[in-house]
C-alpha cells in the first residue's frame, strides 16, 4: 500500500500517517519526492488488515490518495504460491501439460442419453463427463433437472465409461449430496457470489470447478476463489464462461479468452474455458475451443447433446457428438502448436 500525501501536507501530517501504520504493527516506509512526500507500507498486509487500513490512511488529514499495490486475495494468488497447480483427481491432471476435456449434454435427461453422450465423450478422448441435474434456469417454467435421479444416473454412467463426473451444485445445504455423487463440484455463473455455497464447498474439500459470473470482474472472480481455499479447499479450478456481451443479437456471452492469459498470470489455479456457454451458438463452439487452447487454457468443457434438437436444454449451443469428434483432431494440433497435448 502506498499513501500519496497532498502537495500542502504538513510534517505533523505525514508523521501521523506512519504513527498510523506502526501502530497496526507494520513498518512504514517515507519517500520524500520533489513537491510531494509518499509513505510506503514494505512489510506483507494481513488480509484482514487491508480495507480498515485503507478506510484510516484515506481519511487522515494531508493524505491525497492511498493505493493497494498487492492483490487483494492471498491464497489464490501466485504472490503466495509461485508454481502451477496441478490438480489430480483420480489419476487426472487438471494445469499439468495435458489439456482436460469436459464433455456431455447440458442437463442429465435419461440413461440413454448419458450412455450415448458418455460414449461418444469417451470416444473423443474426454476425461469428464458433465450433466447437470440441479438446473439454474432463467425461467421457473424450463425444465429444472432430474435433481438426486439425475445425479444417480451422472454416477453410475460415469462409473461404467471410466470418466470423472462433474455437476453443478446450486445451494449450501445440498453441498453433501452431490459431493456424495461426483467427482468435481461445480458451482454455477449465477452463483459465483452465494457466498454462503462457496463456504460449505469449501469446507467440503472436495474438487470445485467455478465459473465466473457474466458481470465479475477478475478480482471479484479470484475472491470468490479464495472463499474456497480459505475454507480450506486447494482443489479448485477456475472456469471462464462468458460475460455479458456488448450486442446479444449475435452471441449469448462474449466469451472472455483476455480473460485466460491474465488468470494464469496472476493465479496458479488451473484455467478452464466454456466456449458452449461463452458464444451459445453450436456452430461457432469449435473456433472457440481452439481459440480457449491457444490463449492457454487448462481444460475445455463443451456441451455435447446425442441429439441436440431435442435437448430439454441448451440445445442450441450443444454440439453433436460428430462434431465433436471433428474438433478433436484439430484441438489437439492447437495443443501440440502451444506446447501441450490433449
Ligand atoms: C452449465 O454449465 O450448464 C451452466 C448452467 O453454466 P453457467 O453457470 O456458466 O451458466
Ligand atoms: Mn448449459
Amino acid at each position: 500500500m502506498i499513501v500519496v500525501m497532498s502537495v500542502s501536507a504538513a510534517e505533523q501530517d505525514v508523521a501521523q500517517v506512519i504513527s498510523a501504520i506502526q501502530a497496526r504493527g507494520l513498518s512504514a516506509l517515507r519517500m520524500p519526492g520533489d513537491d510531494r512526500v509518499a509513505v510506503g507500507i514494505p512489510s506483507a498486509i494481513p488480509p484482514d488488515l487491508r480495507e480498515p487500513l485503507f478506510q484510516q490512511l484515506s481519511g487522515l488529514s494531508g493524505v491525497a490518495h492511498v493505493a493497494h499495490v498487492s492483490r487483494p486475495y492471498k491464497l489464490a494468488s501466485r504472490e503466495f504460491h509461485k508454481t502451477d497447480t496441478v490438480l489430480e483427481i483420480k489419476g487426472v491432471r487438471f494445469g499439468g501439460r495435458q489439456i482436460q476435456i469436459i464433455a456431455g449434454p447440458c442437463s442429465v435427461e435419461s440413461r440413454d442419453q448419458m450412455q450415448a453422450a458418455a460414449e461418444s465423450a469417451r470416444a473423443a478422448g474426454a476425461s469428464v463427463l458433465r450433466g447437470g441435474a440441479f438446473k439454474p434456469r432463467t425461467s421457473p417454467y424450463a425444465f429444472q433437472g432430474l435433481q438426486e435421479k439425475g445425479l444417480k444416473i451422472l454416477q453410475s454412467v460415469g462409473q461404467e465409461y471410466g470418466l470423472l463426473t462433474i455437476s453443478e451444485v446450486m445451494q449450501p445445504d445440498l453441498v453433501p449430496l452431490v459431493t456424495s455423487y461426483v467427482d468435481i463440484l461445480q458451482i454455477g455463473a449465477r452463483n459465483m457470489q452465494n457466498f454462503p455455497l462457496l463456504i460449505e464447498a469449501g469446507k467440503s474439500g472436495h474438487p470445485v470447478m467455478l465459473k465466473r459470473g457474466p458481470s465479475a470482474t477478475v478480482d471479484e472472480f479470484l475472491l470468490a476463489a479464495e472463499y474456497l481455499l480459505h475454507h480450506n479447499n486447494s482443489q479448485v479450478l477456475l472456469c471462464e464462461r462468458g460475460v455479458h456481451p456488448l450486442d446479444r443479437s449475435y452471441a449469448r456471452n462474449t466469451l472472455d479468452l483476455n480473460a485466460v492469459p491474465i488468470l494464469k498470470e496472476i493465479s496458479h489455479l488451473p484455467v478452464i474455458a466454456d466456449p458452449s456457454h461463452g458464444i451459445g451458438i453450436s456452430r461457432h463452439v469449435p473456433a472457440m475451443a481452439l481459440a480457449s487452447v491457444a490463449a492457454g487454457a487448462d481444460g475445455v468443457m463443451l456441451e455435447m447433446h446425442p441429439n441436440p434438437r431435442e435437448a430439454l436444454s441448451d440445445g442450441a449451443q450443444s454440439l453433436t457428438p460428430g462434431q465433436l469428434q471433428a474438433l478433436m483432431p484439430r484441438l489437439r494440433a492447437v495443443a501440440a502448436a502451444v506446447g501441450r497435448t490433449a
